[in-house]
């Protein structure tokens, strides 16, 4: 039996879903029932109401944002490895010394954080609504981390003070685009738009004519009437634009740009774990309330 069926077979008879981020490779994309980012995903887990067991596959902290919204659901993370390295940039400790040199400044973490340290924030955000968030807290300054590049687009978009915390977190993968390799693409493609993460440098993200988070990149890109597109995030993502607009032609901005963490999910791998219902996450109850309540807050605060 082809390990697909294997998966498909297991999934009925477990009552579970498959959940899949935008960056997991193509055939883990194509066994989802659902792919896209990770509060889209974590509100699908919460929609899935007749779901016993979900399978997260993407990495450490979007299964943590699943558990801690979901408490009553079995959440699984394929590959404990799947680690995202910009999480661990910022420690609860750190956090911690951060609002003691701030006091009264509210904390606002994006999601790529630790349950713990969401359990230490006022709010949390996604890279889709950082602006709309700290705009709509009632303070001119915030701390806010552990991403430094979206923390200086949040302060470009805002007018706030914006202080990132650490001063130089970041996503490996997503420093690696240049403002260059955009120019080059641009004289080899004209009339393509480049559309990129937030996550990438101010440079990138000045050559861009979009900048947003990976489903506000494909929602623009279907909207578009343009026919060509260079990507300035992860190159998982050109799978689900690709399939999505069969007619149009999406090039990585940077080839290179792959982020390890997200493509240790494998086939094998989501198997076995639906097998052996493993590795399940499971978030002490006083994190994940007040993790909760950060998330919830960032719920509130955007409709
Ligand atoms: S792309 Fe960057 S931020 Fe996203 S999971 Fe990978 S390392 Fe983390």
């Amino acid at each position: 039996m082809a390990i697909s069926d294997k998966i498909n077979k297991l999934k009925s008879e477990k009552q579970a879903v498959i959940l899949a981020h935008n960056y997991q490779r193509p055939e883990i994309q194509d066994i989802a029932d659902y792919v896209g980012d990770s509060i889209e995903l974590s509100r699908r887990a919460k929609a899935e109401k007749d779901a016993e067991v979900v399978l997260f596959a993407a990495v450490d902290f979007m299964a943590e944002s699943a558990a801690v919204l979901n408490p009553e659901k079995k959440v699984l993370l394929p590959c404990v490895g799947s680690k995202c390295s910009m999480v661990q940039m910022l420690t609860t400790e750190q956090l911690r010394l951060w609002k003691r040199r701030y006091p009264k400044t509210p904390v606002v973490l994006y999601v790529n954080s630790l349950a713990e340290a969401k359990a230490e924030s006022d709010v949390c955000c996604t890279s889709a609504n950082a602006v709309q968030v700290v705009d709509a807290l009632d303070a001119e300054r915030v701390l806010f981390g552990p991403d430094r590049n979206l923390a200086e687009y949040v302060a470009e978009k805002t007018g706030k003070e914006v202080i990132p915390i650490p001063p130089q977190g970041f996503c490996p993968t997503h420093i690696l685009f240049m403002k260059e390799d955009i120019e080059a693409q641009r004289r080899e493609h004209s009339g393509a738009k480049v559309a990129v993460h937030p996550e990438c440098s101010k440079d990138v993200r000045n050559s861009a004519d979009f900048v947003g988070s990976t489903s506000q990149i494909c929602r623009y890109a279907n909207a578009s009437t343009a026919k060509k597109f260079i990507i300035g995030t992860e190159v998982g993502i050109l799978h689900k634009l690709r399939k999505e607009n069969p007619q149009k032609v999406f090039l990585p901005a940077y080839g290179g740009a792959i982020c390890n963490a997200m493509k240790l999910t494998t086939m094998e791998r989501l198997y076995q774990s639906l097998k052996e219902e493993r590795t399940q996450i499971i978030i002490p109850k006083g994190i994940a309330n007040r993790a909760r309540r950060a998330l919830t807050r960032m719920h509130d605060l955007t409709g």
